[in-house]
């Protein structure tokens, strides 16, 4: 989550005193990266994943699993296992790294270096990733003032209206006590009421280096609208505190449990203290599109996004373009959360900590990342909307779906512009119970801009026309050795030209149309990421091995496989001792905790939600710890 480094932190009191100089001293920062960085070009592809984990303590005699608190030992255990697996690795960068994460019962792992677009390195990311399977990942936590109120599952036998017999309403310890009796804890909702009850939640997220700037803010915009779309394929937080939730995912429960605006922010008293209405949470969904592209008609920033005026002044001024100043001016609404009292003072050339308190404590759907200084990183995008999964052939069939879809969108200057009003719809519709199956997303109708032929209907599937020998035959293009990164925009259309109104742009669609086609039009983007591939050199069996990733998306989408929030769900409602009532008991979730680590390691299968065969056994099977 950005900035858990070790330092000492300012009371909120004293810290409250530097926002507005972390705030100057950030943009400051940004300035100078802008200024040195804004016309690099040319980074190839790289790209990594970070795969959050949680750690489960089993106690095998009294069938109970818990969150184990032991982050540090563990961190240490892990250490000592990696450098095992570096002595024996030939290949150095394959080895993961591991670092703390918000909880203490929480760990992070990324790959120990970046990945390339290279199809071998594309396809190691399944095993790197078993690298780092050590521990069991899974969703339950225990937990100051925030209150989150998830809607119960209501099963035949669940007491009405419900009244969560968990919640101390006798208890006068903690101010917010009171409040949970009077009125904060919902009736037929699962009441939770600390930060790490959201913080405490696994995520998928990839970082994607860009060409340039500009294709950054490009691929920026197109993972926009996919973001809610992969989050319903991924659900799989359906559990709360012992309980069934009427839905599906982490997101909001996230989004509410760090959700630090005062009363005047969220519009519930008028503007005294603070400066602005702030629609959102620090967690929540992007609010802006930011391209400087033709594509991005600036119509589709439907929403209220407020921002610092002096800030987008001071941009604008420096010759920063009003889209991206707009961005940034909106991320710079916020305070910063922590403020280490030996990092205040920063010299603003060499250091980007001030810029990256506030930017890297936005946590939104995507992020565009800039260059930190003096470092040969570029321009980069990261998604982050996804829930991590129970086996790393689904989180590295995930994580090499969107790579893919990147290079596709890319490659095909994919339109995938619609309002950001109707992408928040679909945020709040990935979410429910079952999404795959039961809702619909707003998705734009028509996807290749004008002057770019979809590569489904021309003979060469790279999308551009082949030259033709004497006797008329296509000549074939030479294929690519590797995943591409720069790629020429849409050609902007002619003069005369017209757009239409935007709201004729999009329609509503269910998850199989968007990614297994939707008629003439939209061919899907599964179909589209198999035309992609057409233009890359790969052997047969780098494409096997696609091919099964693809297709538990593809099967994903159109309902054949649940997902793990669908499959959880049902084991706890046809485990012998759930009574229907949606509570999840002790035993319920030991059995559940041990049937999760059997499919991982790949001693029980489970065909509803994952193909057979496809999770192998780890090579490095611990149990130390
Ligand atoms: P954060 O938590 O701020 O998102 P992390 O450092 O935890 O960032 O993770 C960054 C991710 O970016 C990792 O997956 C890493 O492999 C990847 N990565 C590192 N360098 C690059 C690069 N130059 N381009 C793209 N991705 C990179
Ligand atoms: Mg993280
Ligand atoms: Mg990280
Ligand atoms: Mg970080
Ligand atoms: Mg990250
Ligand atoms: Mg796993």
């Amino acid at each position: 989550m950005g900035l858990l480094y070790l330092g000492t932190p300012l009371a909120w009191d004293d810290a409250k005193q530097y926002a507005d100089h972390v705030r100057t001293h950030g943009i400051t920062q940004f300035l100078h990266i802008w200024d040195n960085l804004k016309d690099r070009y040319g980074d190839e592809l790289l790209w990594g994943d970070e795969v959050e984990y949680m750690v489960v303590a089993f106690d095998n005699e009294d069938k109970n699993a818990k969150l184990s608190l032991r982050q540090t030992e563990i961190l240490a255990k892990l250490q000592s296992i990696v450098n095992d697996i570096a002595a024996d690795s030939e290949d150095q960068a394959s080895v993961p790294t591991f670092h703390p994460e918000y909880g203490r019962f929480m760990l992070e792992s990324t790959p120990g270096s970046p990945y390339t677009g290279e199809v071998r390195d594309v396809l190691s990311v399944e095993e790197n990733m078993r690298y780092r399977t050590l521990t069991a990942n899974i969703r339950r936590r225990r937990g100051s003032k925030v209150a989150i109120n998830l809607p119960l599952f209501i099963d035949d036998r669940t007491p009405r209206p419900f009244v969560d017999p968990t919640i101390p309403w006798q208890r006068s310890i903690y101010s917010e006590d009171p409040e949970a009796r009077q009125g904060a804890a919902l009736l037929d909702h699962i009441y939770m009421d600390a930060m790490g009850f959201g913080m405490g939640c696994s995520c998928l997220q990839l970082t994607f280096q860009s060409c340039n700037i500009t294709h950054a803010r490009r691929l920026y915009d197109a993972l926009v609208p996919i973001a809610p779309i992969m989050l319903a394929l991924t659900a799989a937080s359906p559990l709360w505190r012992g309980y069934i939730a009427d839905v599906d995912c982490r997101w909001d429960v996230v989004a509410a449990s760090v959700d630090d605006r005062t009363e005047e922010e969220r519009g519930l008293k008028p503007l005294k203290e603070n400066r602005f209405r702030i629609p959102k949470s620090r967690y929540g969904s992007v609010s802006l599109y930011i391209s400087d592209e033709w594509l991005n008609r600036p119509e589709y920033n439907d929403i209220e996004a407020p921002f610092d005026e002096a800030i987008f002044g001071r941009l604008q001024e420096h010759g920063i373009d009003a889209a991206l100043a707009k961005h940034i001016s909106h991320l710079f609404i916020r305070d910063p959360i922590v403020i280490f009292s030996e990092t205040i003072h920063q010299d603003d050339k060499t250091s980007n900590d001030h810029f990256e308190n506030i930017q890297s404590t936005n946590w939104q759907t995507v992020r565009f990342k800039p260059p930190p200084v003096n470092s040969p990183i570029g321009w980069r995008v990261e998604f982050r909307s996804m829930e991590v999964q129970p086996t790393d052939f689904e989180n590295a069939a995930f994580a090499v779906f969107v790579v893919l879809l990147s290079r596709a969108i890319l490659n095909y200057s994919l339109n995938l512009y619609v309002p950001i009003s109707k992408v928040d719809e679909n945020m709040a519709r990935s979410q429910r119970r079952d999404a795959v199956n039961t809702e619909k997303f707003f998705f734009r109708k028509e996807v290749f801009p004008p002057g770019v032929p979809s590569p489904l209907s021309t003979p060469n599937s790279s999308g551009a026309s082949s030259p033709i020998d004497p006797t008329g035959h296509a000549i074939p293009r030479p294929k690519s050795k590797k995943l591409g990164n720069c790629f020429a925009p849409a050609p902007k259309p002619d003069a005369g030209h017209e757009l239409g109104p935007i709201d004729d742009e999009y329609d509503e669609y269910s998850l199989n149309e968007i990614f297994n086609g939707k008629g003439e039009a939209f061919p899907g983007l599964i179909q589209l990421i198999y035309a992609y591939l057409e233009t890359i050199d790969i052997s047969e069996t780098e494409r096997h091995r696609i091919d099964e990733y693809l297709d538990l998306i593809k099967r994903r989408a159109s309902g054949a496989l649940q997902t793990p929030a669908t499959w959880i769900r049902n084991f706890v409602r046809s485990h012998p001792a759930y009574k229907f009532d949606s509570v999840v008991s002790q035993e319920i979730n030991y059995d559940l905790m041990v049937a999760v680590d059997e499919i991982e390691r790949g001693v029980r299968q489970a065909p509803e939600f994952i193909p057979p065969h496809h999770v192998k056994c780890k090579p490095n099977k611990t149990n130390g710890i």
